[in-house]
């Protein structure tokens, strides 16, 4: 497929539901403490999505997924599933990844959180992560190339000795949820497509403390790493404009 590229008033489209998926985040970050199960914020995030006229949750029935949240916990990298008897405890992490369509055009966001006080490897995961994502938004510019991207989160985060996931990557969206092209988290600077005004991408690194190896679960959706080290994921959705980078779901 070819990479489309979206207009001015199709990327102010994407920014608005980019903006209700940040009220979402927003309102589930402070309930990321002990004694709440995952289930308890997927029922939180349908009561906000419910709020918003004409909103649908991304997720929920995208390939039969049954919920608009993945949560995914510790050594789950992406695609787990909210459920009652998953209770959050003091020294867990938490990835929350949500996405919204709103008149046709999705939106996709992640964020990952410390379970009360967090060690110093879990903090600076966390923190590294986080950081790689914003260091790689920053070349998501006219003229660059799409590896660009996925370079800057490698370097920074095998520099820190962890491990970047490779099975799973980034994406192009739109009027989809996945578009062209696959954006990884990997890849060497100044190869790739050439990037243009009116790509839309959504930028996602999956790194793990340990080894970068993840197999997914017999449930078909919960990605796990090999090792049973903790995982992080932070994810925006990002419009590549004459300005720059437009992050859609700030
Ligand atoms: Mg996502
Ligand atoms: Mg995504």
């Amino acid at each position: 497929m070819p990479i489309l590229l979206k207009t001015r008033a199709e990327i102010e489209k994407m920014r608005a539901s980019g903006k209700l998926l940040r009220q979402v985040h927003d309102l589930l970050a402070p309930l990321v403490v002990p004694g709440v199960s995952t289930m308890d914020l997927e029922n939180a995030a349908n009561a906000k999505i419910a709020t918003f006229p004409g909103v649908k949750a991304a997720f929920k029935g995208y390939h039969g997924f049954p919920a608009a949240l993945c949560t995914s916990l510790n050594s789950q990298v992406v695609h787990g599933i909210p459920n009652e008897k998953v209770v959050l405890r003091n020294g867990d992490i938490l990835s929350i990844d949500c996405g919204l369509i709103l008149d046709g055009y999705y939106s996709d966001a992640a964020v990952t959180y410390a379970v009360g006080p967090a060690t110093p490897l879990t903090q600076r995961l966390l923190d590294v992560t986080k950081a790689s994502l914003e260091e790689a938004i920053k070349f998501a510019v006219i003229g660059g190339r799409l590896f660009d991207i996925g370079a800057a989160v490698q370097e920074m985060c095998e520099a820190e000795g962890f491990g970047v996931v490779k099975e799973f990557v980034g994406h192009g969206i739109g009027r989809s949820m996945h578009e062209d092209p696959q954006v990884p988290n990997f890849g060497s600077r100044g190869k790739g497509p050439r990037l243009k005004e009116g790509m839309v991408l959504a930028i996602e690194p999956m790194i793990n403390a340990g080894k970068p190896e993840v197999v997914t679960l017999k449930d078909g959706w919960t990605a796990v790493t090999v090792d049973g080290s903790y995982s992080a994921h932070f994810e925006h959705t990002v419009a590549i404009t004459k300005e720059g980078p437009y992050v859609l779901t700030r």
